[in-house]
C-alpha cells in the first residue's frame, strides 16, 4: 500500500522529450508526480498515445493513481509564413489581414481566413509573449489597421492574439477533434481547453465527450481578457481551472498575472472546484539544477493563495532536471502548507442541499474535531469526495474508489490519497473493509482514530448518510 502522504497541494508536470528516456517517469511518480500533462501543441499524435500509455503503466508499477491531462491547443492565431520579419517601432501602423500580400510594406499576414471579422475598434493586437502590442485604429471586411504602443519584433508564423475579439474563433479547432480522439482513446481523466472565452465553449467540449463516451473532466484554462471577465460562469461550466499565467500575461499584461491568479483561485475553490497554477513556476531549472528564491517564493505563494495543484511546463517537458524539479517543487509546497493561513476553504453553502452534502460537511468539522489522523470517504462518483476535500479539512482525506477512473479523478483535488480498491456490500462490511485497507496505509498505527463515512448505498451517488468514528484495530 503507498504511504500516506504528507503534501496536500497536487504536482502536475508536463510530459516530453525529456521524461521520455526509460526510468524517468517512474522517477517522477516517486518524486510526487500527481497528474501528467499531454500538452497537445507539441509532437505528433503518435507522441500523445505513446505518452499517455507510459504514464498508465508508470502508474501500475507504483501501485497508485496517477492522473492523465490533456491540454488542447485551442484556436491559436499565427502570423502568415509570408510575413517579412522586421522590428516594429512605438507609433509604426501596421495593416492585418488574411487575404493581401502579406509581405507588402507596412502589412502583415494573419493565417486565420476572416481575421478582421475577429476584431472590434475596442481590440489590441498582441504578437509573440506580449510585445509588440497594437491599438486597433480601422477595421473593415478585409482589413485592420492598428498602431504599435509598443516595440518588437513581428516574424513569420509568430502567435498573434487578439484581446476582446468576436466569438468567431471556433472553441474547439480541426485540431483538437483530432487531439480528442486520441484524449478519448487513451482515456484521459482530464482535458484541458485552451483560449476559452465563456461558459459556452465549455458546453462544447463537453457535448464532444459525452458523444465519444469519455467522463473525462474539463479543465478550462484563463488566459485570455473575456475568458476572465466571464470567470464565474466559467467556473460554474467546467470541473476545474486552470490558471494559465502565461498567454494571460500576453494577453492581459505582465502586471495583470498577479491579481487575476489570486481572484481566480479564490473564486473557483469557493465554488468548490480544483485549481491548478500553471506556468514558468520553476522556469530556471530548464537549465539549472536548483531555482531561484524568487521560484520557490512563486510556488509557496500560489500554495498558500489555496491552489489546488501547481504545474510544471517546459521544466519537465524539455528541462535537464525533470525529477529534481518535480522533488523541488513537492518540497516547497509542503514547506508552504506549513503556513498558519492557507486560503482556499469553501465558505459553507447548504441551501437547497442534499442530506449527503451536509453529511460530508459534518464529517469533515468531526474529523478535525477530534483531529482525526484520516477522514476515510468511499465513493461512487468522486462527488462525496469533493464535498468533503472544498473544505479543506486539516485532516487528510482517503478518498475509497471501486473505479480506478474515479480513483484517477480525483488525483488534482487538494488534500486528497485517492486508492483504487474494490470495496462494498451492506455499510459494516464497508467500514470493517475500509478500516483494513486504511490500517495498511504507511504512516498510520493501530489505535489511530479515523473518521469514516458510510451509507446504504454508498457506491451509489449522494448515498453517504452516515459517518463513523473508529480507532484502527
Ligand atoms: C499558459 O499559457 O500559461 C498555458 C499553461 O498554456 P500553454 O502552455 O498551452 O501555452
Amino acid at each position: 500500500m503507498p504511504d500516506l502522504r504528507r503534501r496536500k497541494t497536487k504536482i502536475v508536470a508536463t510530459l516530453g522529450p525529456a521524461t521520455d528516456p526509460p526510468g524517468i517517469l517512474d522517477a517522477l511518480v516517486s518524486a510526487g508526480l500527481d497528474c501528467a500533462r499531454l500538452n497537445c501543441s507539441h509532437g505528433t499524435t503518435e507522441d500523445l498515445i505513446r505518452r499517455a500509455e507510459a504514464v498508465r503503466a508508470a502508474a501500475q508499477r507504483a501501485g497508485r493513481p496517477v492522473g492523465l491531462l490533456f491540454d488542447l491547443q485551442g484556436p491559436k492565431l499565427r502570423l502568415s509564413k509570408g510575413t517579412s520579419e522586421r522590428r516594429v517601432v512605438v507609433g509604426e501602423a501596421i495593416t492585418f489581414s488574411s487575404s493581401g500580400r502579406p509581405d507588402a510594406p507596412g502589412h502583415a499576414g494573419v493565417d486565420f481566413a476572416g481575421f478582421a471579422r475577429l476584431v472590434t475598434e475596442r481590440s489590441e493586437i498582441v504578437i509573440g509573449d506580449g510585445v509588440p502590442r497594437f491599438a486597433v485604429e480601422r477595421t473593415d471586411e478585409d482589413e485592420v489597421l492598428a498602431r504599435a504602443v509598443s516595440a518588437g519584433p513581428i516574424a513569420p508564423r509568430k502567435g498573434i492574439s487578439v484581446v476582446h475579439a468576436r466569438p468567431e474563433l471556433p472553441a474547439v479547432t480541426d485540431k483538437d477533434v483530432s487531439d480528442l480522439d486520441a484524449a478519448m482513446a487513451a482515456r484521459a481523466d482530464f482535458v484541458a481547453l485552451s483560449f476559452v472565452r465563456s461558459a459556452a465553449d465549455i458546453e462544447e467540449l463537453r457535448d464532444r465527450l459525452r458523444a465519444g463516451g469519455s467522463r473525462a473532466r474539463i479543465v478550462a484554462k484563463i488566459e485570455t481578457v473575456d475568458g476572465y471577465e466571464a470567470l464565474d460562469q466559467i467556473v460554474d461550466a467546467a470541473d476545474g481551472i486552470m490558471v494559465a499565467r502565461g498567454d494571460f500575461g500576453v494577453t492581459a499584461g505582465l502586471a495583470r498575472v498577479p491579481l487575476m491568479q489570486k481572484d481566480t483561485i479564490s473564486r473557483a475553490t469557493q465554488a468548490g472546484k480544483f485549481v491548478i497554477t500553471a506556468t514558468q513556476m520553476l522556469e530556471s531549472m530548464i537549465d539549472a539544477p536548483e531555482p531561484t528564491r524568487a521560484e520557490v517564493a512563486d510556488v509557496a505563494n500560489a500554495v498558500i493563495d489555496g491552489t489546488s495543484a501547481v504545474m510544471l511546463s517546459a521544466e519537465t517537458g524539455i528541462g535537464r532536471h525533470p525529477v529534481e524539479a518535480v522533488r523541488v517543487m513537492s518540497l516547497v509546497a509542503a514547506a508552504a502548507e506549513e503556513s498558519p493561513v492557507i486560503h482556499g476553504r469553501a465558505r459553507v453553502a447548504l441551501h437547497g442541499d442534499i442530506t449527503s452534502r451536509a453529511v460530508m460537511h459534518a464529517a469533515v468539522m468531526l474529523a478535525d474535531e477530534l483531529e482525526a489522523r484520516v477522514l476515510v470517504v468511499p465513493t461512487e462518483t468522486g462527488g462525496a469526495v469533493r464535498a468533503c476535500a472544498k473544505f479543506r479539512p486539516d485532516t487528510r482525506i482517503v478518498a475509497l474508489a471501486h473505479d480506478p477512473v474515479v480513483a484517477d479523478q480525483l488525483t488534482l483535488e487538494w488534500g486528497v490519497q485517492p486508492l483504487a480498491v474494490d470495496v462494498g456490500g451492506s455499510p459494516k462490511e464497508l467500514i470493517e473493509q475500509a478500516l483494513v485497507i486504511t490500517g495498511e496505509l504507511g504512516s498510520l498505527a493501530s489505535g489511530d482514530r479515523v473518521v469514516l463515512t458510510a451509507g446504504p448505498r454508498t457506491f451509489s451517488s449522494g448515498g453517504t448518510n452516515a459517518i463513523v468514528v473508529r480507532e484502527l484495530p
